[in-house]
């Protein structure tokens, strides 16, 4: 049996720093629809220019576009003990399309931990990872867009998986290891559960 585990919270909560932490750890596969979409635009493929404007700007990229990437990095994985999903699902249709592709391999979501970190913290870590690492949608403008729509998108797609009474929240204002201590306590229960 598989485990899959979506990482919700919005902008630098440090959902892409954990699931790498908890990769290693668990042998679980990170699938970051922000990571897939960056590397597009690396790359320069049309899909890519097309999704750098809408990012630029702090707005979600189609579904399609989304869960068709999910979709072929799931295939590509054949052999992952399962999923951390990071930044993905941020629609229901997302949500949606995620339990029909797990359930075609027997699997389903097992678990969200939702980090919680509250707006000024984020826009502090905004501003340092700016200069640390240069993303274009890295700004104090698209970052309030981006604080929007999480709200709005977070909204929607929490209680498509609080009625199944999976979702854990973690508190994402402790220092990193901190986190990954109430991450690894929640994750160490259920995984071998
Ligand atoms: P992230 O690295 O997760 O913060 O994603 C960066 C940007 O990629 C977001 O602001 C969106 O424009 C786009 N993006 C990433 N994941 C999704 C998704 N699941 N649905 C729609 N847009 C996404």
């Amino acid at each position: 049996m598989s485990f899959n585990v979506i990482f919700f919270g919005p902008p630098a909560a440090g959902k892409g720093t954990q699931a790498k932490i908890m990769e290693a750890k668990y042998g679980l596969k990170q699938l970051s629809t922000g990571d897939m979409l960056r590397a597009q635009i690396a790359q320069g493929t049309d899909l890519g220019l097309q999704a750098k404007e809408i990012m630029d700007a702090g707005k979600l990229v189609s579904d399609e576009i989304v869960i068709g990437m999910i979709a072929d990095n799931m295939e590509k994985n054949p052999k992952a003990r399962g999923f951390i999903f990071d930044g993905f699902p941020r629609t229901h249709a997302q949500a949606e399309a995620l339990g029909v592709m797990l359930k075609e391999k027997n699997a389903k979501i097992d678990l969200v931990l939702e980090l919680q970190v509250d707006d000024t913290a984020l826009l502090d870590r905004i501003k340092k990872r700016a200069v640390e690492e240069g993303r274009s949608d890295d700004t104090v403008e698209a970052m309030k867009v981006r604080l929007e729509q999480y709200r709005s998108y977070s909204a929607e797609v929490l209680p498509y998986y609080k009625v199944q009474g999976i979702v854990i929240a973690i508190d994402g204002m402790r220092p990193v290891d901190e986190v990954t201590m109430q991450l690894e306590a929640v994750l160490a229960d259920d995984i071998n559960s």
